[in-house]
């Protein structure tokens, strides 16, 4: 990571959280559609080993798993977002009543970071000068326009992640015969979720190896477990 983002300042250092938190997101959305899908096509693959019925069930998967990602994401951003609206809204009356109190709070957050406190009220009453709400809402509320909450753009994103980790399973099951179609699904699946979980890994800093095998085994978990329940119905059906 440290290749591809200059380290040097505070604005970068910011930039990279801002993406990493986006791309996890997006290997999180990927390995859901991978794990979910694999799983109900092995489920009902052994429950039921019938083309037709196998196919729908991983595009239905497909589809009710992006959109429920979706609708999930949407409800839990937009309440960050009016939470954020709000401490906005709150901020920018009391900046209207009262600045000169806004003004030694502003001062006394930089003096609790290390600058003196002639500095510290000079450069309040500069920033205040030029954006006041903009100065408290990174400074005092920690709202930056990088970290700022989207729902939409959160929505769509992970439920084309979600949509993009579902595609491998979905093709294996539209493509080979029923008879081949587990053993592929289980092997193309443990692959791909030791690829996604290295990644992860990678970006947040963390071992490679360990991320990658945590993630295969709760993969090939959901996957033995979908298995069993669909040869039991099947048995009893
Ligand atoms: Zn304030």
């Amino acid at each position: 990571m440290s290749k591809l983002v200059p380290k040097s300042t505070k604005q970068g250092e910011s930039h990279r959280s801002g993406r990493i938190g986006w791309m996890r997101a997006s290997v999180l959305g990927a390995n859901d559609g991978l794990i979910s899908t694999s799983s109900l096509i092995v489920g009902v693959a052994s429950a039921e080993p019938n083309r037709t019925a196998v196919l729908l069930a991983a595009v239905a998967g497909l589809v009710a798993g992006a959109l429920s990602m979706a609708a999930g994401e949407y409800v839990s951003v937009s309440s960050q977002a009016d939470t954020e609206r709000a401490d906005l809204v709150r901020e920018s009356d009391e900046l209207a009543s009262s600045p000169g109190t806004e003004r030694a709070e502003l001062a006394a957050i930089y003096m609790t970071r290390g600058v003196s406190r002639d500095l510290a009220v000079q450069v309040a009453a500069q920033l205040m000068a030029h954006d006041a709400l903009g100065a408290h809402a990174r400074d005092e509320l920690g709202i930056h326009e990088i970290t700022r909450a989207r729902p939409i753009q959160a929505a769509v994103a992970s439920a084309a992640s979600f949509a993009v980790g579902a595609t491998p399973p979905a093709l294996l099951a539209a493509l080979l015969p029923v008879g081949e179609l587990t053993v592929a699904v289980v092997a193309v699946t443990l692959v791909l979720l030791v690829a996604l979980g290295g990644f992860a890994a990678r970006l947040g800093g963390a071992s490679v190896t360990r991320g990658a095998l945590r993630v295969a085994f709760w993969g090939a978990v959901a996957m033995i477990c979908t298995a069993l329940v669909g040869r039991l119905f099947g048995a009893v059906v």
